[in-house]
């Protein structure tokens, strides 16, 4: 199968990237050069990981070794929260581009139609019980205008949405210039995201599934914020498992070629230089229909769905385009 998809801004992009939240320093660095060596040519970042010029390290080193060059690579960072104003877009883009060391990335993605404030803009001291400060006049169309002016200053070559609900990204499309062409959300074989993904292929806009393995070292970030969260453990559900030995693969292997398999963008994010490989052998195996049927079982709709927000950020669905269901009717 191929292992890139055709975007609807006329570039291709990579079906397999590797994720970076929650690493950074040396870690995430010697994770995209080891990734980028063993065939990724996709990276996904976010000015909110806080790790953008290492990520930027990583790819310098990769390329330095001479298999493989800038042009051959689909680099994909995402504009905060904070920036969500039309006047700091271009701004937060330039700050990603130098930390990164780039001239331009192939996607620029609102990371959510939420915005919040700088800690500058606080007007008292940060909430102490986790609260977000939010920004209320969130205007995701003057914010979209300049996503499109930055694709024209030639510093993205694509531009999409994350974490948009369906009723946002029709909004975007309609007043677009540019249509998005990619809506990156949580999918996963529990929460397999059917309506969006309906209404992504009427309007021709490719979807990258974030936590593809619904994000199993997330719970140490929620522990910290003590936050008692109960995961889903796709690895461990017997039905992958089964899937799994049946085609001598792993069950993270099976999670992720479930979604390849159906043209969805994959961003598996791993540290660990074993893992990065066996997540990243997704073209040499085919699942069949009796796999495929078995896996699209598991599907659980809204109830699939693990990242809720409120629970890490308390108070954030009180913002008015918050883009899931609220804490009160969850
Ligand atoms: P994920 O990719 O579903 O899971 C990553 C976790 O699984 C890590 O703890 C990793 O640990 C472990 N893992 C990776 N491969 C494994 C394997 N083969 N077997 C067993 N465990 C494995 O979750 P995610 O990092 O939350 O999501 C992926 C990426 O999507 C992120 O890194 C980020 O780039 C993006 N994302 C975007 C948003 C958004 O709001 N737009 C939200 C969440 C995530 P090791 O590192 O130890 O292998």
């Amino acid at each position: 199968m191929a292992t890139t998809v055709q975007l609807n801004s006329g570039h291709k992009m990579p079906l397999l990237g590797l994720g970076c939240w929650r690493a950074v320093g040396d870690e995430i660095s010697t994770a995209v050069e080891t990734a980028l060596l063993a065939g990724y040519r996709h990276i996904d970042t976010a000015e909110l990981y806080h790790n953008e010029a290492d990520v930027g390290r990583g790819i310098k080193a990769a390329i330095a070794t001479g298999k493989l060059t800038r042009s051959d690579l689909f680099v994909v960072t995402k504009l905060p929260s904070v920036a969500m104003r039309p006047e700091r877009v271009e701004p937060s883009l330039r700050r990603s581009l130098a930390a990164l060391g780039l001239d331009s990335v192939d996607l620029y993605l609102v990371h959510s139609p939420v915005g919040a404030l700088e800690r500058s803009e606080l007007t008292s001291p940060p909430p102490e019980d986790g609260r977000m400060p939010l920004h209320h006049g969130t205007d995701l169309i003057a914010v979209w205008k300049e996503m499109e002016r930055m694709v024209s200053l030639r510093l993205a070559k694509s531009i999409g949405v994350s974490n948009y609900n369906e009723r946002q990204l029709l909004k975007t499309v309609a007043i677009a210039t540019i249509p998005p062409a990619v809506l990156q959300v949580e999918c996963h074989v529990y929460f397999q995201q059917l309506k969006m993904r309906e209404v992504c292929k009427k309007h021709n806009i490719a979807i990258t599934a974030y936590a593809p393995l619904a994000s199993p070292g997330r719970k140490v970030l929620y522990e910290k914020r003590g936050v008692k969260i109960e995961l889903p453990d796709l690895l461990n559900n017997p039905v992958v498992r089964l899937v799994a030995e049946k085609h001598k693969r792993t069950a993270a292997q099976v999670l992720l070629r479930f979604l390849v398999q159906q043209d969805i963008i994959v961003i598996p994010k791993s540290t660990n230089a074993g893992r990065i490989k066996e997540n990243g052998d997704l073209f040499s195996f085919k699942l069949d229909e009796v796999d495929m049927g078995a896996l699209r079982l598991l599907d659980q709709g809204e109830a699939g769905r693990s990242f809720k927000f409120y629970d890490s950020f308390p108070g954030v669905d009180e913002h008015p385009e918050f883009p899931f269901p609220v804490k009160s009717t969850a």
